[in-house]
């Protein structure tokens, strides 16, 4: 496991030099700034009692089972309510429209009317039905829900990410999907230098690597009919597409030393790339907050 993303600190500087090259972006970026800088400082601060990861298998790992599976990452004990809160300050100074559904929310989140915990019971399933739930009991915006409650599960993954690769150590994963959540990535990054390619997860902010030459997401064997998009004058960024599944995968390129990324903030910065390939008929290997374009 390497990482290629940088840690907490740095991360407002980062999205300033994103903003700066990619100008295109600069209002999304500017929007998730004050949301992306808070997930980050939860994540750091440990907000969840750890969790248990003496039952982790490697050799269940290695066959493909990611950690999720394998530990609890919630206990009933935890209190959300203090990532929650937070987060939802974050979210309305970047994006102010929703301030009066995420008010109504955290309103209803203190007076104890939602049991957020629900919502991360049963991973994808479990939270559409708990957010239509809330959306019916307490006439409560679905999407605004839904949408702050996966900006919080971010933190509550990474914050098991961190604790988990420190409990483990390395491990063997030849997945296209996260080893840490299970999730498919958001981005992947080259190594021009040897051509390593690194996966890298929005939900939990893992990255790991991965030689095998395959699709990601449906393993099709990509020898033949690999193929790349590039945008004209652009030949660090692309997107991988697989013609089998109708998947995309942003694709960066890193040459030599470059400034300090972070992958979520360049999966941003690049979402012109997103755009190009949903009008071109494929889908993300992964919904994220900014790729869902309507
Ligand atoms: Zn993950
Ligand atoms: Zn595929």
């Amino acid at each position: 496991m390497t990482s290629v993303s940088s840690d907490a600190s740095g991360i407002s500087q980062i999205i300033e030099n994103a903003i700066e090259q990619n100008p295109h972006a600069g209002e999304l970026l500017r929007a998730f700034k004050p949301v992306i800088v808070r997930q980050r400082q939860l994540a750091k601060a440990a907000m969840l009692m750890p969790a248990d990861y003496s039952r982790v298998d490697k050799e269940k790992l290695k066959a493909g089972i990611p950690i999720i599976r394998q530990a609890d990452f919630l206990d009933e004990a935890d209190d959300i309510k203090q990532i929650i809160l937070p987060l939802a300050e974050a979210l309305k100074e970047g994006m102010p429209a929703v301030t009066e559904g995420i008010d109504r929310f955290c309103t209803l989140a203190q007076e104890g009317k939602i049991v957020l915990t629900d919502y991360f019971k049963t991973p994808e399933e479990g939270q559409a039905s708990a957010v239509d739930k809330w959306g019916a009991d307490l006439k409560l915006s679905p999407s605004n829900a839904a949408f702050l409650m996966s900006l919080a599960g971010r933190v509550i993954l990474e914050q098991r990410r961190n604790e988990a690769v420190a409990a483990l150590g390395a491990f063997d994963w030849e997945k296209g999907y996260c080893p840490i959540c299970g999730d498919f990535p958001s981005i992947a990054l080259i190594e021009e230098e040897g051509g390593t390619r690194f996966l890298h997860c929005s939900s939990c902010g893992q990255d790991w690597r991965f030689t095998r030459v395959c699709c990601p997401y449906c393993e099709k064997d990509s020898r033949q009919g690999m193929d790349y998009f590039y945008v004209e004058n652009k030949t660090q960024e692309s997107a991988f597409i697989c013609d089998e599944c109708k998947k995309y995968l942003v694709t960066l390129y890193r040459v030599g030393h470059i400034l300090p990324r972070d992958m979520d903030v360049s999966a941003i910065a690049l979402v012109h790339l997103d755009m190009i390939m949903q009008d071109k008929g494929y889908e993300p290997m992964t919904v994220c907050a900014w790729n869902v374009l309507g």
